[in-house]
This record gives structure tokens, C-alpha cells and sequence, in this order.
């Protein structure tokens, strides 16, 4: 599969693999995603995530798996709608 800018037309290339991004809903942290970054090369990137997040709210280790993350230097940031 193809993955490609439709703003510049290109083919988009992995940047940066194995990040954590953190979902968050209702203002609250709510799951913990492993993604991959893509580039276009002209600014653009995207990170894509695995089918299943690596943990949720509920689960005992979600703040451990976290702070894993932001030790090792792989956790990106937060998000939300
Ligand atoms: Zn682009």
C-alpha cells in the first residue's frame, strides 16, 4: 500500500517508528496508541497507528506503559477531537 501526500502528490516515506500517542477524550487520557511518523519530505507527516492501542484507560499498567514512554524518549504527545 501506497501512502501519499495529496497536498504535494507524493509518496509519503516512514519518518519515525515505534512512538506512543496518548488519545485523549472528554479531557480525560483515555488510550495509548503505538504509531509509525510518515513524511511527504515537504512538510507534511502523519502518524499512523496499529489496529488495537497498546493500552487503556482502565488497564492496571496504562500509566506504567506511559511512563515508559516518556522515559525512552517515544512518546509524541497527546490528542483529541
Ligand atoms: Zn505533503
Amino acid at each position: 500500500m501506497l501512502k501519499i501526500c495529496t497536498t504535494h502528490r507524493t509518496i509519503m516515506k516512514p519518518d519515525i517508528n515505534g512512538v506512543v500517542i496518548e488519545e485523549i477524550a472528554n479531557g480525560r487520557p483515555y488510550k495509548l496508541w503505538l504509531a509509525d511518523v510518515w513524511t511527504c519530505g515537504r512538510g507534511c507527516r502523519v502518524a499512523l497507528t496499529a489496529y488495537a492501542p497498546a493500552a487503556e484507560h482502565y488497564q492496571e499498567d496504562y500509566a506504567k506503559f506511559k511512563a515508559n514512554a516518556i522515559e525512552n524518549g517515544t512518546f509524541l504527545f497527546p490528542t483529541g477531537n
